[in-house]
């Protein structure tokens, strides 16, 4: 039995062992490498955060004691399947339509506010459904299966409007608004400008003290659901001299003289929900409608924001499910070479002779197999990701790298997914006769709104930088 310590010894004697021609004596070398490069096997001071494991709280002994992250509440599991019922009866007979007229139908947007979908986490003294943020997700992620334009009204509702409402209103704009919105009035978050998206906080609105209201002046562009908006929050700045800190937000009606809804933008996804710049000339808000304090309105928009991106995730999760569903379904009705075409495998090639291969490879459907179960693994991979920064951030742990990756990845996924999806069914899939190519369209804002792809990774890479 080699002595405890044997590998140090043998280290030792490598180091005094005879020297390659024009190399450094070891000694050298160690004196010369930098600290990071000599620490290579001690134990690093650094944990990465995800990995730290902590102790479950609440543990009973008869309870449950550690749960998948797919474990809902009764409550969680009630409300998914309302929301799928509603999808399936509600929304999925008018999905095609409302993509080609690039216009929501009344009737679904009247169904959400029935259906208590605007106001999932508001209190039920708000006329709130008093559920959890987590059910929020399963809600964006149901509708999204089915259209993930409704899922984007559902989602910005509820993590941008009835938000910043709760966490930053007064008691009096509490009372007027939340009422107002869980009933049948839609707001819209209105930051980027034309000049000003990434890089949002550069933005040029501004908005001048007059006594005891404000004047605000400009443009904003790319705002959601700005055709059916009641109320905006509008970012402006009060004190262009202090730069991002003079950001504030204010709470504009819409029916408030100066502000006006431009021209819905043409797109190529989403295309039901509507997309619009928003000018403001001369508009004039009362004091008491500013949100929170004045100049925080920049500290306001990141933390909704680094909400919203889990309910992006989820938007692009449940597109990428409803593609997925719709597609596995017909490779195993769909017959070629006498076989369905899910059941098309490397080993099945051992049964072609050489023209069929050189046919196989042409048509692009070997090993269908293992891509659609390379697909379902990212897809639960996202789904993971999604509900594990679902849970951090209702439990009020830090989840804004969580966040991030949840929604980088998911919308990597959607991307993924939604192109195999069409590539699998074949010519029906590139047509309108089927609804793989809207998912198709749809996805592509995943990596756009709500901070792009890169800004994801510049918030992932900026955590990754504290914690090592
Ligand atoms: C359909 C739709 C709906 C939207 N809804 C809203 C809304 O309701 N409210 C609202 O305020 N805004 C909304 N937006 C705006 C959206 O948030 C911005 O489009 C987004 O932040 C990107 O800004 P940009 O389009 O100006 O692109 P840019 O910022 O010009 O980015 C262009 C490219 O440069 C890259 N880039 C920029 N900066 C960096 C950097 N620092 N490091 C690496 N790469 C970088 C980006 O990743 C991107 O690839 C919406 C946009 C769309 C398309």
């Amino acid at each position: 039995m080699a002595a405890a310590g044997a590998w140090r010894r043998s280290g030792a004697k490598v180091m005094r062992g005879p020297r390659a021609k024009g190399c450094p004596p070891a000694a050298a070398l160690k004196r010369n490498v930098p600290a990071y490069l000599a620490a290579s096997w001690r134990a690093s001071q650094c944990v990465y955060r995800s990995s730290k494991s902590e102790l479950m709280p609440n543990v009973t002994t008869e309870g449950l004691v550690c749960a998948p992250l797919q474990t809902f509440t009764e409550e969680e599991t009630m409300l998914k399947n309302m929301v799928k019922r509603f999808a399936q009866e509600r929304v999925a007979p008018l999905v095609q339509k409302m993509d080609e007229n690039s216009k929501m139908e009344d009737s679904v947007i009247k169904g959400l506010f029935e259906q208590g979908l605007m106001s999932i986490e508001l209190g039920e003294e708000y006329g709130g459904t008093g559920a959890s943020f987590f059910s929020v997700i399963l809600a964006v992620e149901e509708l999204a299966k089915v259209d993930p334009t409704v899922a984007l009204m559902c989602e910005l509702q509820n993590t941008l409007t009835n938000k910043l409402f709760t966490t930053y209103g007064t008691e009096e704009q509490k009372k007027t608004y939340l009422p107002k919105v869980s009933k049948d009035t839609i707001g819209s978050f209105c930051l980027s400008e034309a000049g000003s998206g990434s890089d949002a906080f550069s933005l040029k609105t501004r908005a001048e003290k007059k006594g005891d209201y404000y004047i605000i002046n400009g443009s904003k562009m790319w705002i959601t659901l700005a055709e059916h908006a009641g109320v905006f929050f509008v970012m402006a700045n009060t004190d262009p001299a202090s730069g991002y800190k003079g950001i504030t937000c204010f709470i504009v009606d819409r029916d408030t003289e100066g502000l006006h809804v431009g021209k819905k933008e043409d797109k190529l996804g989403i295309r039901a929900s509507s997309t619009c710049p928003v000018t403001f000339e001369n508009v004039k808000v009362p004091e008491t409608n500013i949100l929170g304090q004045i100049g925080q309105g920049y500290k306001y928009a990141i933390g909704m924001l680094n909400g919203g991106r889990i309910g992006i995730a989820a938007q692009m999760l449940g597109l990428a499910q409803g593609c997925f569903d719709h597609a596995v379904p017909y490779t195993k009705e769909r017959v070629q070479f006498g076989k369905r075409v899910f059941d098309f495998q490397l080993n099945f090639m051992g049964e072609l002779d050489d023209v069929d291969v050189q046919l196989f490879s042409i048509v692009g459907c070997q090993a269908m197999q293992h891509q659609i179960a390379q697909v379902a693994t990212q897809l639960e991979a996202a789904r993971l990701l999604t509900y594990n920064a679902a849970r951090l951030a209702e439990t009020g742990k830090p989840f804004i790298k969580e966040a991030s990756m949840a929604k980088y990845y998911a919308a990597e996924v959607a991307t993924l997914t939604t192109s195999k999806c069409i590539e699998w069914m074949g010519g029906v899939g590139f047509t309108k006769n089927y609804p793989i190519e809207k998912y198709y369209r749809d996805c592509k804002i995943g990596t756009i709104y709500e901070g792009t792809s890169n800004i994801q990774l510049s918030t992932i890479a900026k955590s990754l930088a504290q914690e090592y």
